[in-house]
């Protein structure tokens, strides 16, 4: 894995040293002499991540990383503070300001690229949601979603813990601020991971009954583990389980002893992080859905249905199942608009698409097909079936008046069906659709409110 890396230091050898280090590992390293100079480098090439030296004249380590994580266009960029102070406060002071890890100067050649790696990887994962994201944002289907936002809501957090007495300290040092449970069997860890939403697990990895980190690698291949962050427990100096644990993809380490105020800042981080990865998923696929999906009326509209009605057609003629195609269109519809407004118009598209979806089954594949044109394909339907459901729906619109919110509060309306089947057919959906749209224009000629198929 290669990635770029930014090396943050007043001081020119140790500059020179750590981008040497780097570089023998095919690590692109780029590099900043002040805290200016920094933000600037990272806002304009963007790297992978960033070393930052805590002493430096002018702005401090700490101040850079506040900046660098309340910019929202550097805020996902994982940020080390390289430092000569190695208490558990300086920690918690760099938490505060974002940084996501620290490593003490001189810097241990296996901690350091332990640490870029999986700060790496994790952020390659945030950044192709990222692009995702931004994707959605630019066909205007969702709005940014915010990379700060500090004190959230209390966080679900699963402690896996072995022994009471450390169980009980991590509970009091948690629980005021968050909803903490604890388990202390590898089965049990399992079960409640699968079931539960958890926003954070702790796993120890000096458990006497079984092996931390092969539950935290059962953990990363659940569907329900697989994007809730762990930070796991290590004894201090046990540098090769943390090693293994950081090549795994743990998210965050705590050494024991464990200092409580860099638990709780430590914590605070990783739900921070989980949360922003929450929204970007969840604006992902909220504009999947948008980019298929309707606006007005939810159905699936004309593009998605373009696409799937080939995939719809093969199936069919593959398994040898007829299909049936139903085009529906209001009635002088133009003379809604024209008597009540274009809003009351909109309302009436509305119940339309809801008395179709009452109508059809779950199989089906209901679309608003341009301004008042519904379509709904209908896999393993024959025509006269097709026909039953047309005359259902036709009915289901003549007999019962559309509610709408002005005088005269309801209003009577009819819709005309053109139906076309694939049965016998082996043809193309502009075919299909064609033939669709000729019994339609055949039930408009011979007086509206009509079901007409195709003869063909
Ligand atoms: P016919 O019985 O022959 O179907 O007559 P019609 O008046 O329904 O047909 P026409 O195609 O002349 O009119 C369709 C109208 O639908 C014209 C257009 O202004 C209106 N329309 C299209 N999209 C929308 C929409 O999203 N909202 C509203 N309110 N009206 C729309
Ligand atoms: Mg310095
Ligand atoms: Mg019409």
């Amino acid at each position: 894995m290669t990635a770029r890396v930014l090396v943050v230091d007043d001081i020119l050898s140790n500059v020179k040293l750590l981008e040497a280090k780097l570089a023998a590992e095919y690590f692109d390293v780029m590099t900043a002499y002040s805290g200016a100079e920094a933000l600037a480098k990272i806002e304009q090439q963007q790297p992978d991540i960033v070393l930052l030296d805590v002493m430096m004249p002018g702005m401090d380590g700490f101040e850079v990383c506040r900046r660098i994580k309340t910019n929202p266009k550097t805020a996902h960029v994982p940020v080390v503070m390289v430092t000569a102070l190695d208490q558990a406060t300086d920690r918690v002071a760099g938490l505060d300001a974002g940084a996501d890890d620290f490593l003490t100067k001189p810097v241990d050649d296996a901690a350091l690229f332990a640490r870029v790696r999986s700060l790496v990887r994790l952020k390659m994962m945030t950044d192709e949601l990222r692009m995702r994201e931004t994707t959605g944002q630019s066909m205007g289907l969702v709005d940014p979603a915010e990379a700060h936002g500090e004190n959230g809501p209390p966080g679900r957090i699963l402690i896996i813990e072995d022994r009471p007495e450390s169980v009980a300290w991590f509970s009091n040092a948690l629980a005021p601020a968050h909803d903490v449970a604890a388990v202390d069997s590898f089965e049990e860890a399992v079960v409640r991971v699968r079931g539960g939403d958890y926003d954070l697990i702790v796993v120890s990895l000096g458990l006497r009954g079984f092996d931390g980190l092969r539950l935290c690698s059962q953990l990363r291949s659940l569907p329900e583990g697989r994007n809730v962050p762990i930070l796991v427990l290590v004894s201090d100096g046990d540098r090769r389980k943390l090693t293994q644990a950081l090549e795994m993809g743990v998210n965050d380490y705590l050494t024991r002893p464990v200092d409580k105020n860099e638990l709780v800042a430590r914590v605070r981080t990783q739900l921070r992080k989980k949360r922003y990865a929450d929204r970007l998923r969840h604006n992902v696929q909220l504009s999947l859905e948008m980019a298929i999906t309707d606006q007005l009326t939810g159905l699936h509209n004309r593009r998605y249905m373009a696409r799937h009605l080939d995939t719809l057609i093969s199936n069919a003629q593959k398994s040898g199942k007829p299909l049936a195609f139903l085009i529906m269109d209001i009635d002088y519809f133009k003379s809604v608009n024209d008597t009540h407004g274009h809003d009351i118009g909109d309302e009436v598209l509305r119940e339309f698409a809801s008395r179709i979806s009452a109508n059809v089954r779950g199989i089906d594949l209901a679309c608003r097909y341009g301004g008042e044109e519904f379509v709904v394909v209908m896999p393993d339907t024959d025509m006269a079936f097709a026909y039953s459901i047309a005359e259902r729906l036709r009915k289901s619109v003549e007999q019962a008046p559309f509610a709408i919110s002005r005088a005269p509060n309801r209003l009577n309306i009819t819709i005309s069906i053109g139906i076309a089947g694939s049965e016998r057919h082996s043809d193309s959906a502009e075919a299909l659709l064609h033939r669709a749209d000729q019994a339609l224009y055949r039930a408009k000629r011979e007086g509206r409110n009509r079901v007409v198929a195709d003869a063909a």
